[in-house]
């Protein structure tokens, strides 16, 4: 089980070294090896995802990343920037499956918005699809066209899904669904987007190989609304990559709690590039208070999903309910009554906890 680490920049490295610490506690056979991504490996090498993290990445059966980016890699050519090696890196990779848990612990229902009664207990899963949709169609662009008689910019995206691309991302979502609680909702527009009447065809079709799941169908207007008023109504949400990608973030914020979320991003063979949902947080970098658990979450999904081992993965994250319970918090999710720690020491009290 070989594992690339990418600590990336930020507070990348110091998140990484705590789900460090934890893998190798949990005494299972992983190797793992250090490489460069992002800015850290522009400073070192000229380009944010070099060679010689390329080869380890498609060695690796998973890859541990912690974030890319910061305010003094802004101003380089596009090439250089940090985003192009996560970019590259999910490209060269395969990963068209994308997974954003959102869960609230009973103890952080404060950190919602959201009234503690409707969020308090949220456990749910949303599965995006991350390499086709209107993101990557072809034609696109902005171009002079004379309309009306009139010349003017014209802008045009393509949205399109093949039956084959659903069709991977449904099994994805249900296949998750199994290892939970066997309700998949799908996503889409079908009332105004051909394309999206495809895929609940192609959804209502792949139901069939599961019939143990409970599959349900919701157009993306009533899910963005559902997601506020009623959210514990989900399990596994799977949709496209652009309804995906604005109900996943507004699935994270019903959590209040960016610092407790972990993501992972599969192949067709389960191997899958695991990260926490936050960003490299550069105003709080080098200062040990970053809270490593979204991170260590992501490792607890990479035992699960690539390595199919369930026991390690309920193991870690039973800990990090266990260090909730015991009242431990760092910065972000502090509120008064609560014992103030620093990345390190949460990572003690998980390590303890284990
Ligand atoms: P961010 O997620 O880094 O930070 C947003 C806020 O949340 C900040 O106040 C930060 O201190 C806080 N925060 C984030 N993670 C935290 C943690 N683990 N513990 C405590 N507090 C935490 O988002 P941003 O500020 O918009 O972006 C900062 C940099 O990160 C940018 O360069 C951006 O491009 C990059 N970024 C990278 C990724 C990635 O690597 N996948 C994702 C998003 C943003």
């Amino acid at each position: 089980m070989k594992i690339c680490v990418l600590p990336g920049d930020g507070i990348g490295p110091e998140i990484i070294a705590e789900a460090v610490r934890v893998l190798k506690a949990l005494d299972l056979k992983l190797e793992m090896e250090e490489a460069l991504l992002g800015g850290c490996a522009v400073d070192a090498t000229g380009s944010p995802y070099p060679d010689a993290t390329q080869k380890l990445a498609l060695a690796a059966d998973a890859v541990l990343l912690g974030a890319v980016g910061g305010p003094q890699w802004d101003n380089n050519p596009r090439e250089q920037r940090p985003e192009r090696g996560l970019l590259g890196i999910r490209k060269q990779l395969g990963l068209f499956a994308n997974l954003r848990p959102a869960i609230l612990y009973p103890e952080l229902a404060n950190a919602s918005t959201l009234k503690p009664e409707v969020v308090a207990g949220l456990d749910i899963l949303i599965v995006r699809e991350l390499t086709g949709d209107i993101y990557f169609g072809q034609p696109r662009g902005i171009e002079l066209r004379t309309i009306d008689g009139q010349q003017q910019r014209f802008g045009f995206n393509t949205m399109h899904y093949s039956e084959s691309e659903i069709r991977r991302i449904l099994r994805v979502a249900f296949e998750a669904a199994k290892k939970r609680n066997r309700k998949v909702c799908s996503v889409d527009k079908m009332n105004v987007l051909e394309c999206t009447q495809l895929w609940r065809d192609v959804a209502i079709e792949t139901a069939q190989d599961y019939p143990d799941v409970e599959l349900s169908h919701m157009l993306v207007d009533n899910a963005a609304m559902q997601l506020v008023k009623n959210p514990k109504q989900f399990d596994v949400m799977v949709t496209g990559n652009m309804f995906g990608d604005i109900l996943s973030d507004e699935a994270s914020m019903l959590t209040g709690s960016i610092g407790m979320l972990p993501s992972a991003s599969l192949d067709a063979n389960n191997k899958g590039l695991y990260e926490p949902s936050h960003g490299s947080a550069p105003d709080i970098a080098g200062k040990g208070v970053a809270n490593p658990l979204a991170t260590i979450l992501s490792a607890a999904m990479m035992l699960r999903y690539t390595f199919g081992n369930e026991d390690a993965a309920l193991r870690i994250e039973g800990a990090v309910k266990k260090v909730l319970a015991q009242g431990f918090r760092t910065g972000d999710i502090y509120e008064s009554g609560t014992k103030k720690v620093g990345t390190r020491e949460m990572g003690d009290a998980v390590l303890a906890a284990l």
